[in-house]
């Protein structure tokens, strides 16, 4: 596995390269739902580059960016176990050099971006576009590699793509859990033990709402589950089922909708998200 620091140095081993780039964008502390987007990424005919890097313009708390979780050693470890070729781990100057303006894309998508993730962490998603932008100019990749279980995040870089890089795919490999459900995330390692067993009531809340709702009505089913996790002890952000794509609120099942529950959710000072997607 090659590292690379720098964009010169990993645009040099990507020009000489007849595979297709498969990319997987990550801020790092790694775990298996990280590793089964370099899987999913892994083919004779595909170079995989995986990016480590802890974006600030995303985050719109000052305490979730300083704590978030930074272990390079072990995460380059696990990269190549997994069969990773290239990582590129550039610093903050490196992606954002100074006296360079590095735009946000319009993707002219204002519902999606200002809905659920987007109402909750203000400017969130236009850093996300902003870094994945940047990110996809310098690795140039054929196909982006992404998690079910940012939904909105996925919709989102979808469209962009769309907009202004026809030629890329976006691949949406499912959401790797725990024994208990709890959806892998970065930010599981700083809940305590008490938290972390509290928190495979996510995804209890998201399958009990799974199982009944086609039989229940929307805003009963929502309203249980918030109040479900309430009581034991999460501040809920929200609970809603949605429509899948557009991730307009559902309010009767209605034949042709496909639809996903999404949450978002905080155990004391640690924010999960998590979502399950329903068929009709
Ligand atoms: P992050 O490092 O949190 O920015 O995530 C990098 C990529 O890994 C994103 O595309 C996430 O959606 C994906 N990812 C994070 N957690 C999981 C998981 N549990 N299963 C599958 N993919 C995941």
């Amino acid at each position: 596995m090659i590292l690379c620091t720098q964009i010169k140095s990993l645009t040099n081993i990507l020009n000489h390269t007849r595979k297709r780039i498969h990319f997987v964008p990550t801020m790092g502390a790694l775990h298996k739902g990280h590793l089964s987007l370099i899987a999913s990424a892994t083919r004779p005919d595909a170079l995989v580059v995986c990016s480590i890097f802890v974006n600030p313009t995303q985050f719109n708390q000052s305490y979730d960016l300083s704590s978030y979780p930074r272990i390079i050693d072990k995460d380059m470890y696990l990269l190549k176990d997994a069969g990773c070729q290239v990582v590129f781990i550039p610093s903050s100057d490196e992606v954002y050099p100074k006296h360079v303006e590095v735009e946000i894309p319009d993707i002219e998508e204002t519902y999606l971006l200002k809905t659920l993730e987007g109402y909750f962490r203000p400017g969130h998603f236009e850093g996300m576009l902003q870094v994945v932008n940047r990110l996809i100019q310098i690795v140039k990749p054929q196909s982006i590699y992404m998690g079910q279980k940012d939904w909105q995040q996925q919709l989102l870089v979808s469209k962009l793509l769309k907009k202004y890089y026809k030629q890329v795919s976006i691949e949406v490999v499912p959401t790797v859990r725990e024994e208990d459900g709890l959806a892998m995330s970065s930010r599981n390692m700083r809940l305590s033990p008490e938290e972390r067993s509290k928190a495979a009531h996510i995804y209890k809340a998201l399958r009990m709402t799974a199982e009944q709702w086609k039989i229940k009505r929307i805003e009963e089913l929502e309203t249980r589950a918030f109040h479900f996790l309430e009581s034991e002890g999460f501040t809920v952000e929200y609970f809603k089922i949605c429509e899948r794509n557009t991730l307009n609120p559902i309010t009767e099942i209605s034949k042709g909708e496909q639809a996903i529950i999404l949450t978002a959710c905080w155990l004391n000072k640690v924010r999960l998200i998590d979502n399950f997607l329903l068929n009709k």
